[in-house]
């Protein structure tokens, strides 16, 4: 059995997932990216866009199956470089993430 508090960050990450399978039924079937064109500039053609959204997508629910292992394994929510708890806004915002806010920075500053 799940604590309650892990079966809450269940709920959680299988709602993103849900989100985010929707989002890939949209792009696919409609073909139609909405807001985050303008990261790619404007000469990006609709197939780049598509294919990109479509491979973050694709991440993302990749990102989150494995939050949901961690879930069932008990690790969820801990930091895998500095073993330390993950605080929750910052799993509300990114339910997939794998590291605390300090270690990201570090790995994004190289
Ligand atoms: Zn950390």
């Amino acid at each position: 059995m799940l604590s309650p508090a892990a079966a809450q960050q269940k709920n959680l990450l299988l709602e993103t997932y849900g989100q985010i399978n929707e989002h890939l039924v949209t792009q696919m079937s409609i073909g139609n990216p909405v807001g985050e064109i303008f990261e790619l500039g404007t000469d990006a053609s609709n197939f780049q866009i598509k294919t990109f959204l479509k491979g973050r997508l694709f991440k993302q629910k990749g990102e989150l199956a494995l939050a949901l292992e961690k879930v069932k394994m008990g690790t969820y929510g801990i930091c895998e470089d500095c073993g330390k708890k993950i605080s929750g806004e910052r799993l509300e915002v990114l339910p997939a993430t794998k590291y605390c806010a300090s270690c990201q920075k570090k790995l994004e500053d190289g």
